[in-house]
């Protein structure tokens, strides 16, 4: 396997259904790019050759310009069209007016002439296939394996990104590999996943393929999740809800201030994206990464705990996670594991009924215990599911009813 011929085509024939592509875990096209060149056309790298943004365009090139948007990119969905070519993208929180020629903040949605182009539609930066417990969704067909599909880019900045070689790179800085939705979809067929999600960089940046994939594999019997950092208005996001089984939300923090000052971002939408999941009932698990001195104040747990019980519900699972230091955070440490089991108290305090130590591998509060009568239900080492003590989603000892998807 370790000569560059024998593992092209090892790859190839997975991608086109005669390898088990589980076997391989993560397939970062990054690195499978080369070994793929001629399995696939790789549209998007023909616009790599172009600088980052395209303003200054001379008004001859400007029609030629958008026609070459329009011919290798989709157009955008949820965008106002302003005055004199500007758009307005009305996608996430940020809504960024962007002139004629530049782009977005997340460095992924172009405007052309007056209309807005998604330039990572089908541009695939990698595929994993992992146990459904790597989103993390520990309350979603536990155990089963799960395709992950994601591009390029984010509209966050967050200085402890764990993702920053892919999520802070742009689409020319990547070099992708073009798969259609249905390509996709018969892709984790071929691999017998249960379901796809959208995670690694942040899906909201490529709303129009996530949307696409989504409602091709829920016609096809598939299971559907995002893992997003919960910034995507409201109107996109109730209709993508509508192809969706399941929501992880990472919930970075409870304060505006740490959103503001390590995200680029701001906490109330945040929020608001949660209750609309819960109003659109679709699955929902929350991740709090707790950083050392950032946002591991046992005042701020106890605040976000109250605020989940109180306005999500107290059965919604919420994973505390440890941080290791990355990226532009690396002088902060790892979070002490005693920093962890000491805010699952305090959210099971607040009354939250499934509370996760997550990233500490071995960690017992990685399992999942029934809230009526402590029994282990499900026994996890790390992502992997070692036993199951449940019966059509109840406990098997009390019948103690267990929120989640469990068929
Ligand atoms: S999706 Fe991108 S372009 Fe649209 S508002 Fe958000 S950051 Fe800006």
């Amino acid at each position: 396997m370790n000569n560059p011929e024998n593992r092209r085509e090892f790859i190839k024939k997975a991608i086109t259904g005669g390898v088990a592509l589980a076997s391989l875990g993560c397939l970062p096209l990054t690195g499978i790019n080369t070994m793929l060149s001629g399995v696939h056309a790789c549209q998007a790298t023909a616009f790599a050759a172009h600088p980052r943004g395209v303003s200054g365009l001379s008004s001859a090139s400007n029609t030629s310009a958008k026609h070459s948007l329009a011919k290798r990119h989709t157009e955008a969905r949820h965008y106002t069209r302003l005055e004199r070519n500007r758009v307005r993208c009305d996608l996430c929180h940020h809504r960024c007016i962007i002139a004629n020629g530049d782009r977005g903040f997340c460095r992924v949605r172009q405007n052309a002439l007056g209309r807005l182009y998604s330039l990572v539609y089908g541009s695939v930066a990698g595929i994993q296939i992992d146990p459904i417990e790597k989103e993390p969704m520990h309350h979603m067909f536990p155990g089963h394996h799960n395709l992950c599909v994601f591009t390029a880019s984010c509209n966050f900045r967050c200085r402890h990104c764990h993702n920053w070689q892919t999520s802070q790179r742009g689409p020319d800085e990547v070099r992708p590999q073009e798969f259609s939705p249905r390509e996709i979809v018969n892709m984790a067929k071929r691999q017998g996943t249960r379901s796809i999600s959208h995670s690694i960089n942040e899906p909201t940046i490529f709303y129009e393929y996530m949307y696409d994939i989504s409602r091709e594999a829920k016609g096809q019997g598939l299971y559907t999740l995002f893992h997003t950092n919960g910034y995507m208005r409201e109107k996109p996001l109730r209709e993508l809800l509508q192809h969706m089984d399941g929501v992880t939300v990472d919930l970075k923090a409870f304060t505006d201030d740490f959103y503001r000052q390590v995200s680029s971002a701001s906490l109330e939408p945040v929020l608001q994206t949660l209750k609309v999941i819960r109003e659109e009932r679709v699955h929902l698990e929350i991740v709090y990464l707790v950083i050392p001195t950032l946002n591991d104040d046992p005042e701020e747990i106890r605040n976000m705990a109250e605020w989940v019980r109180d306005e999500l519900g107290p059965e919604i699972p919420v994973h505390l996670n440890r941080f290791s230091p990355t990226y532009k955070l690396t002088t902060l440490p790892p979070t002490p594991v005693e920093t962890l089991e000491k805010a699952a108290k305090t959210a099971r305090d607040a009354g939250l009924k499934f509370v996760y130590v997550g990233n500490v591998p071995g960690h017992r509060l990685n399992s999942t215990f029934c809230p009526g009568c402590e029994e282990r239900l499900i026994h996890r080492t790390h992502f992997y599911v070692q036993r199951k003590e449940m019966k059509n989603g109840r406990c098997q000892s009390c019948g103690y009813e267990i929120y989640g998807l469990w068929v």
